[in-house]
């Protein structure tokens, strides 16, 4: 009878396992970005085509705040906008922000575009930056969000719209949300509040995902799930970018009073903030995909009435079976506790039946937390494997340039976990225990998200709920259509987490390969009722169980080679060649007051290229307080150049006032202070002085930080306030962009970018002074 019924149940599990593969695979496909409209769109309509044409004019090069790029990007956009018939207003200010020892200003040149409404409800504020990061174009980050804004207002054209649309630009948001800051703190808009939408990219490809809202987001996000055409994104994402120190234009403008949506593709981050974020490696389809979406919610929310989307509630929201799906977060907790309910109710029947005792069924719970700690571990080692081969992975931040077999190789390690733990206790408490505990563990995580992170509590209740349910069908009808009513259990789960892990990929890379393993392995116990089902559950004392066991054996045998092979063949695929660049770290510094030059790197293992300027880890003559941490240095000629001037021009109980002036040529003046500061204040001519507070020290060098990134030649007043007495050692350094003017430089081969460290690719000058 067994010999008989063997091979059916193993067809069943195949054609279920394949049921499940055509979900998640359906699910990949259809959550990508949207297919880009040509230039011969019509007019009404967003073309990413057309977009693009922007896109060549001002993101061509890096424009990072005070850099002469960005002054060009802005009177490109502002005569565009201008043309377009909207109020066009540039607010000049000082933007300040602060972090851990550190005192960061700029002086910001944001835009300000008006569309005035006819009958205003409020203000409808649509943001993106146009400053980039200064190692790259920033064609995706942030230039495919101004491109779209220009396409969006050229597509609205003469549309009569009830609301005021205000389109800020913003700058310096690389350096600390200076424009932001800047805008909330001096413009009259900015504490006026109303509905902000922010644009964001922190990659080159993919969707455009909603991926943070302020509370109260129940209106907004129903307006997003309705109006816009492809909407992507879930309240998961809200939540896990929420718990990361991730700091976007969003923050400052929503802390203001402003409630908003934040959007952002993710794709392709192993390009972020380098020299490859060009318009060579821009997916038109994130560009369409933005543009459409803005164009959708501009018109949408232009004619609402603003005050009837306050609300009180956020809602859960998801694509699933591609459609989107909103319900209240007061259906959160109802939910979590069904989910906890029926795998309670399946446990039940499992008794009642005689497939497990109670005490089995805990000790399948209390099981199910090895797979789940054990495929994070696993993740993480192999992530702590790939930098000890490859070391260059490291300054990548977990983002490699071609991820996948590495992806692959934690899904099957996240499986082995999952088999390598239940292989054992199966053979002891036998097969229905393991499997009804394993679903404790999302329904218990579906309870514990319902109180500490509501809208992501859906990931985890569904997929137990659906489990629970299907299996408890399953166990109430006849052999036939019983592992049809699991595998459409377990399709929800299907759906839900492997998109998880790919999310969790793409957004926290490698480095934290751990979220996705859990996801996985989490995907892993929802399936063991299907395994069960399939080759055991029916007829457990008919089942030879060794010769099960020895396939199962043979499987952990097979998974471990597998990922090992993926590991070994990710690592020989995945080399660095000029479309695949290598990074590395470089900068020239010399210290004016010695006239000793220096080049020096932070990279761990300098490639061949950056060995010709460096040799050493030697940092015993660099200039007081320079160096951050341990770098490689080398000798260099000096330079003919004069440096920053810090000239005291009063000292009392508010500290140290000192005029700074950048030296020839230089973009920014970063002060090293040798004492804690508390705080500091700024001013340039023509602005107000705008003051931030310190807290903490810097580590790796001098305690105190102050920066002012676009420094005008003419130079600031800033104020130190500093810990203790006695004489304060500050030594200022001046920055100029790019290596060119350095003696002996030689630009890098192909296949190599510059790191995305701050404080790289650039001429640095030191004075070191004592007031
Ligand atoms: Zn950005």
């Amino acid at each position: 009878m067994t010999e008989m019924l063997f091979p059916r149940r193993v067809l069943a599990g195949g054609v279920a396992l394949f049921t499940l593969a055509v979900v998640i695979a359906l699910t990949a496909l259809t959550d990508g970005a949207m297919r880009p409209l040509p230039a011969s769109a019509p007019a009404a309509e967003f073309s990413a085509e057309r977009a693009l044409r922007h896109l060549e004019r001002f993101a061509d090069r890096p424009r990072p705040i005070g850099s002469p790029a960005s002054t060009r990007a802005r009177a490109y956009l502002i005569g565009q906008l201008r043309a377009a018939g909207l109020d066009v207003r540039v607010q000049r200010a000082v933007g300040a922000n602060s972090s851990t020892g550190l005192a960061s200003f700029g002086l910001t040149h944001d835009i300000v575009a008006t569309k005035h409404g006819t009958d205003s409800s409020g203000t409808v504020l649509i943001a993106a930056h146009y400053d980039s990061a200064a190692m790259g174009p920033g064609a995706a980050d942030d230039g495919a969000a101004v491109a779209a804004v220009l396409e969006t207002v050229r597509a609205l054209g003469g549309e009569r719209l009830r609301n005021d649309l205000v389109f800020l630009l913003t700058d310096g948001e690389e350096d600390g949300v200076l424009g932001a800051r800047a805008f909330v703190r001096e413009h009259r808009l900015g504490r006026a509040g109303g509905v902000l939408l922010n644009w964001e990219a922190r990659g080159v490809g993919g969707p455009s995902l909603l991926f943070e809202s302020t509370r109260g987001n129940a209106g907004l996000v129903e307006t997003f799930a309705r109006a816009v055409p492809e909407p992507r994104g879930d309240s998961m994402m809200v939540e896990l970018y929420r718990m990361l120190p991730n700091n976007t234009d969003f923050t400052p403008l929503t802390e203001a009073g402003f409630t908003g949506m934040n959007f952002a593709f993710i794709e392709g981050s192993s390009r972020y903030h380098t020299a490859d974020d060009s318009l060579a490696y821009l997916d038109p389809g994130s560009l369409q995909h933005h543009g459409a979406n803005m164009l959708a919610l501009a018109r949408a929310l232009g004619a609402a009435e603003l005050t009837s989307l306050a609300s009180d509630d956020d809602v859960t929201y998801f694509r699933i079976f591609g459609v989107m799906v909103t319900y209240p977060n007061a259906l959160v907790w109802p939910l979590a506790l069904l989910g906890l309910a029926a795998v309670a109710g399946l446990a039940a029947i499992v008794r009642r039946r005689r497939l497990a005792s109670v005490p089995r069924i805990l000790a399948g719970v209390v099981w199910g937390a090895v797979p789940l700690v054990l495929a994070v571990v696993l993740a993480q080692a192999l992530w702590e494997v790939l930098v000890a081969v490859r070391p260059a992975y490291d300054g990548m931040g977990g983002l490699p340039h071609r991820p996948e077999a590495f992806r692959a190789a934690v899904a099957v390690l996240a499986w082995l976990a999952v088999l390598g733990a239940y292989l054992p206790l199966r053979r002891r408490i036998g097969p229905a225990a393991p499997a009804v505990g394993g679903l404790a563990w999302p329904a218990l995580l579906g309870v514990v998200c319902a109180q500490v992170a509501p809208g992501a509590s859906f990931m985890f209740t569904l997929p137990a709920l659906a489990c629970a349910l299907g299996t408890l069908v399953a166990l109430l009808l006849p052999a036939g259509p019983r592992v049809a009513a699991v595998t459409a259990g377990a399709s929800v789960a299907a759906a839900l987490l492997p998109a998880l892990a790919g999310v969790a990929f793409d957004g926290m890379g490698l480095a934290l390969g751990g979220v996705s393993a859990l996801a996985l392995a989490l995907f892993g116990l929802t399936l063991l009722p299907l395994v069960e089902l399939c080759l055991w559950l029916e007829r457990p004392g008919q089942v030879r169980f060794a010769r099960v066991l020895r396939s199962g054996r043979l499987g952990l045998l097979v998974a471990a080679g597998l990922a090992v092979a993926l590991v070994a063949g990710g690592l020989a695929f995945d080399r660095f060649d000029a479309s695949h660049p290598g990074r590395t770290h470089l900068a020239y510094v010399m210290d004016a007051d010695t006239r000793t030059a220096a080049w020096v790197s932070a990279d761990l293992d300098p490639p061949a290229w950056t060995r010709t300027y460096v040799s050493a880890r030697d940092t015993g003559h660099l200039p007081p307080g320079y160096a951050r941490g341990a770098l490689w240095t080398g000798p260099a000629s000096a330079i003919d150049a004069d440096g920053p001037r810090v000239e005291l021009l009063s000292r009392g109980d508010g500290g140290y006032r000192l005029r700074v002036t950048p030296g020839r040529g230089a973009r920014s003046v970063t002060l090293r202070v040798e004492r804690p500061i508390t705080g500091a204040t700024a001013q340039v001519r023509g602005t107000r002085p705008v003051a931030v507070e310190v807290t903490g020290v810097r580590a790796n060098t001098w305690p105190g930080e102050v920066r002012f990134r676009g420094l005008p030649a003419s130079g600031a007043v800033i104020t130190l306030r500093a810990t203790g007495t006695g004489p304060l050692r500050v030594t200022a350094i001046s920055e100029t962009d790019g290596l060119t003017s350095a003696p002996g430089y030689v630009p890098r081969p192909p296949g190599l970018v510059a790191a995305t460290r701050e404080d790289g690719d650039l001429v640095a000058v030191t004075r070191t002074y004592r007031f």
